[in-house]
C-alpha cells in the first residue's frame, strides 16, 4: 500500500538565496516593490512544484513569508500598532517597518521585538495586543488567500497553513490590561472568516500550526484552546465542506491530547521525532474518522532517514491508528534545514550520501510511503571512530568537573595576582571588522596572498588594537579576533570531526540567514588553534590579555548534532578539545581566558521538566570539565548573551568561573535583583551599553546605569564592559564609547 505523504512547511529563502539579496536591494531602493514580488512568486512556485514533482500528497501554501509568519499573522489579523500604521507607507512598508523599525522622513520607529521561534535557531516577530487594537481581516485580500489562489492558478491544490490562533495569542505580548481572552472571540471570528474564504475558493483542507501545544499547558490555556476550537470547529464544518488538520511539532502534546482528541478535528497532526510521548498518546486511542499526520522524517536536522527504523515506527503507529487514516510526514516545517545537497559541490558522495537537506526529505517522504529500502546507506559504519577520544570521556572522573580550590578562596588569589583596580575595565572580545579586515581573511582564503602576509596584517591590527585598549586605559585586554568569521566555523575548522557546506543555509531572522558546520565523526582538537594570535597580542603589552575561546554548548548548540551518539557525548568530545586548548593558552602565559557560552540559554528544552534530566545535567558540567584543570591564578571569563536567565542562575552559577560578562543593557534591573537574591558567587559584568546600535552613550549615561547595578552588585564583584563583542560596529563609535566607559568607572572609582 502507498501512504499519502505531507509537508508541514518548505524553505523559502530561495535556493541561491535570491529573496534575501532581493529584500535587501529593495531596502537600499535599488529595485521596486514589484521587482521584489516577482523574486518572492518565483520562489512559491518552485517549492510547489519540488513538492508536487516528488509526490506530495499535502502540499502547504503561506508558508511563504517576507520576513516571518506570526508577523504575516499579526497582518492578516489587522494587528498593526499604530506607531506603525501612523506612517501611512504602502502596505509592503508598514509590513517591513514592523520588521525593521523605520527612520525616514515620515518618522523614526524601532521594530517589534524578535524571540527565538521555540527550540530552533529561527526567530519571530513579538506581535503586540493593546487594549485598543481591532481585530479585523480582510480575509478576501488576506495573504492566505492569495497564495493559495495563486498555488491554484499554477495547478497546484495546497492546504493552506497558518499559524493557529492558540499559538497567536500565547506568543503575542500585551500591553494593556487586556489579556488574551480578551482579544480570543475576535480573533477566532477573523479565524472562521479566512477559512470560510478559502474554503469557497476551494480549499479541501486549511492546516492550523499549534506548536504552542508542546510548552506544559495549565488550565487557563486548555479552557482557551477549546474554546476556540469549539467555535472554529463548529462554524466551519456547519458552513463549509473543508477539513481542518490541527498541525502540532517541536514535541509531544501529552498536555492537550484528550481534549484535542474530542474536539473533532478532521486531521491532527503529531511529531514522532521530538515528541517523545506521542507513541504513548496514541496508544491510548485516536479518533476514528480523522486523519493521522504522521512527523516521522525529522524536519531540523540534515541526516538521511533511516528507512528501516521509519518502517518500524510506522509499524508502531499502526497498532494503534488505521492504516488508511495515516498521512506520513515531517516532524515539522523544512524551514530548518536548507534547500539541497546538490548545491554543495565540494563534499565527497561519500559523505553526502548520509544527507538529507528539504529537497532530499521530500523524496523520502515519497520512498518511505511507497516501503522503499535504503539499507545499503547504512550498512558500512559511517565514520571511522576515534577510540581514544571514547577513552578519553570513559576515563573521566568526578573530580575532572571540579574546579579546585573553591570560588571564594580563588577570588581572593586572583585579586593579589592581577591587582586590578575596582570596577575593572574589559570587553568582550571582538574589535570592529573593518573592510581590510575581512577583504586580508578572503584573500588568504582564495589563496591570493600568502600565509606569511595575512598573519603580518592580523599581526598589525592585533598591535593597534592593543595600543588602542592601553590608550584607552582599559584594563583586561583582548586581541581583537581579526582572524575569526563567525564564533563556531572559526573552532570547527581547527577540530577533527567536523565537516563545513558551500551553500547549506538556513534562516535565522528575516535576510539573515546561518550555515551551520555538521558535526561528522568524533571531535578531537587537531592543532593549537588561538595560542599563537593570544601568545603575540600578550608580547604587545604587559597587561593582561584576555585568552578567547567558544565554549563546548555553543559549538554544539550552532552546528548539526549527530543523531548516532547522544549529544552529552558530543558536549563532553568538545569540551576535551577545548580544554585542551585552555590549558595550552595557560602553558603560554595566558593568565585570563574567556569561554564564550552565548548559545547556553537557547536549547533549553520547551518543557521546565526537562530542564535538568535533558540539559543542564550536561551542559554545565562540558562547560566545567573545560576549565576544571586550570591553575588558581588563571582567571576564567565566560560570555552570555541574553540576560533572559533569570530562571536558571543557580545554573549559571555553577559553571563556576571566576567572572561572567552578559547582556544587559536594556536597563532592565530584574536580572540584578534575581543574581542578588540568589546570592550569586560569580563575579558579573552586566554590560553597560547596547553593541547592537551604532548610538554613543554618554559617560554620565552609563555612570548612572553602573550606579544603578551598584545597588544589586557587591563592588567587589561588579565589572564594566559593553553588552557583546564589537565586530558589527565602526571605528570611531567604538572609540568613543570605550572612551566615556573608561570615565565611568574611573568617576565611580573616585566615589567609592
Ligand atoms: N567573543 C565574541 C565576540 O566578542 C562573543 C560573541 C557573542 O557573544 N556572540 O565577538
Ligand atoms: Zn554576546
Amino acid at each position: 500500500m502507498t501512504a499519502k505523504t505531507s509537508v508541514i512547511g518548505f524553505p523559502r529563502i530561495g535556493h541561491g538565496r535570491e529573496l534575501k539579496y532581493s529584500s535587501e536591494n529593495f531596502f537600499a531602493g535599488k529595485i521596486s516593490s514589484a521587482e521584489l514580488e516577482s523574486t518572492a512568486a518565483g520562489i512559491r512556485s518552485y517549492g510547489w512544484k519540488k513538492q508536487s514533482q516528488a509526490g506530495i500528497n499535502f502540499i502547504p501554501s503561506n508558508d511563504f513569508s517576507f520576513y516571518d509568519n506570526m508577523l504575516d499573522t499579526a497582518v492578516m489579523l489587522g494587528a498593526v500598532p499604530t506607531r506603525y500604521s501612523s506612517l501611512e507607507l504602502s502596505a509592503l512598508d508598514t509590513y517591513f517597518a514592523m520588521a525593521r523599525g523605520y527612520q525616514g522622513e515620515k518618522g523614526d520607529v524601532k521594530a517589534l521585538a524578535m524571540k527565538k521561534w521555540f527550540n530552533t535557531n529561527y526567530h519571530y516577530l513579538v506581535p503586540e495586543l493593546d487594549d485598543d487594537t481591532q481585530i479585523v481581516c480582510k480575509a478576501q485580500e488576506s495573504k492566505p488567500v492569495a497564495e493559495y489562489m495563486e498555488s491554484k492558478a499554477l495547478g497546484y491544490s495546497t492546504v493552506p497553513a497558518l499559524i493557529g490562533p492558540y499559538t497567536f495569542l500565547y506568543l503575542a505580548k500585551y500591553l494593556g490590561k487586556k489579556c488574551r481572552e480578551d482579544f480570543a472571540s475576535a480573533i477566532g471570528n477573523a479565524y472562521i472568516e479566512i477559512i470560510q474564504e478559502l474554503s469557497k475558493n476551494g480549499a479541501e483542507w486549511i492546516s492550523l500550526a499549534e506548536p504552542a501545544l508542546v510548552f506544559d499547558t495549565n488550565e487557563s490555556d486548555s479552557k482557551l484552546l477549546n474554546n476556540l476550537y469549539r467555535k472554529i470547529l463548529n462554524f466551519i464544518h456547519q458552513t463549509t465542506k473543508s477539513h481542518i488538520l490541527l498541525q502540532t511539532y517541536f514535541g509531544d502534546i501529552r498536555d492537550s491530547y484528550n481534549s484535542i482528541k474530542e474536539l473533532g478535528f478532521d486531521g491532527i497532526g503529531l511529531d514522532f521525532i521530538e515528541g517523545k510521548k506521542t507513541l504513548e498518546l496514541i496508544s491510548k486511542g485516536f479518533p476514528e474518522k480523522t486523519l493521522l499526520f504522521a512527523g516521522i522524517v525529522c524536519g531540523k536536522n540534515i541526516w538521511r532517514t533511516d528507512y528501516k527504523k521509519a518502517e518500524d515506527l510506522l509499524q508502531r503507529i499502526q497498532k494503534y491508528v488505521n492504516p488508511e487514516q495515516i498521512v506520513i510526514g515531517t516532524s515539522c516545517s523544512l524551514l530548518h534545514v536548507p534547500y539541497t545537497t546538490a548545491n554543495e559541490t565540494k563534499l565527497g558522495k561519500d559523505i553526502l550520501t548520509h544527507f538529507a537537506f528539504a529537497e532530499e526529505k521530500l523524496e523520502e517522504l515519497e520512498s518511505i510511503a511507497s516501503n522503499a529500502k535504503n539499507k545499503e546507506i547504512f550498512a558500512t559504519e559511517r565514520v571511522a571512530a576515534d577510540n581514544s577520544v571514547k577513552e578519553a570521556i570513559q576515563n573521566l572522573s568526578a573530580a575532572d568537573f571540579e574546579r579546585k580550590p573553591a570560588f571564594a578562596i580563588r577570588e581572593q588569589i586572583q585579586k593579589e595576582e592581577f591587582n586590578l583596580p575596582l570596577f575593572p575595565t574589559t570587553t568582550i572580545g571582538s574589535f570592529p571588522q573593518t573592510k581590510d579586515v575581512r577583504e586580508n581573511r578572503a584573500a588568504f582564503k582564495k589563496g591570493k596572498i600568502s600565509k606569511e602576509a595575512y598573519e603580518k596584517f592580523n599581526q598589525q591590527k592585533i598591535e593597534e588594537c592593543i595600543h588602542l585598549q592601553e590608550e584607552l586605559g582599559l584594563d583586561v585586554l583582548v586581541h581583537g579576533e581579526f582572524e575569526r568569521n563567525d564564533m563556531v566555523e572559526y573552532f570547527g575548522d581547527h577540530l577533527s570531526g567536523f565537516v563545513f557546506t558551500e551553500n547549506a543555509w538556513v534562516q535565522s531572522y528575516g535576510t539573515r540567514c546561518v550555515k551551520p558546520p555538521v558535526i561528522w565523526g568524533d571531535i578531537s582538537r587537531r592543532e593549537p588553534i588561538t595560542i599563537k594570535w593570544s601568545k603575540f597580542a600578550q608580547s604587545c603589552t604587559k597587561k593582561p590579555i584576555k585568552g578567547m575561546l567558544t565554549g563546548p554548548v555553543t559549538i554544539l548548540n550552532w552546528s548539526f548534532p549527530r543523531e548516532d551518539i547522544s549529544l552529552k557525548e558530543q558536549v563532553l568530545q568538545i569540551g576535551l578539545a577545548i580544554r585542551a586548548e585552555v590549558l595550552d593558552l595557560e602553558r603560554n602565559g595566558i593568565r585570563i581566558i574567556q569561554i564564550d557560552e552565548a548559545a547556553l540559554r537557547e536549547k533549553l528544552p520547551l518543557r521546565k521538566s526537562a530542564w535538568h534530566i535533558e540539559y543542564l545535567d550536561w551542559a554545565i558540567p562540558a562547560f566545567r570539565l573545560v576549565h576544571s584543570g586550570v591553575k588558581p591564578t588563571t582567571q576564567i571569563h565566560t560570555h552570555m548573551c541574553y540576560s533572559e536567565f533569570t530562571d536558571i542562575i543557580p545554573d549559571i552559577d555553577n559553571m563556576d568561573a571566576d567572572v561572567i560578562t552578559f547582556e544587559a543593557s536594556r536597563s532592565d534591573l530584574k536580572i540584578l535583583s534575581a543574581l542578588k537574591k540568589a546570592n550569586f558567587k560569580t563575579e558579573v559584568g552586566p554590560g553597560v551599553y547596547d553593541i547592537h546600535s551604532p548610538r554613543v552613550p554618554s559617560t554620565e549615561e552609563i555612570t548612572q546605569a553602573l550606579k544603578k547595578m551598584l545597588t544589586k552588585i557587591p563592588k567587589e564583584k561588579l565589572w564594566v564592559n559593553p553588552d557583546c563583542g564589537l565586530k558589527t560596529r565602526g571605528e570611531a563609535e567604538t572609540k568613543a564609547s570605550l572612551s566615556n566607559l573608561v570615565s565611568a568607572a574611573k568617576i565611580l572609582r573616585k566615589e567609592f
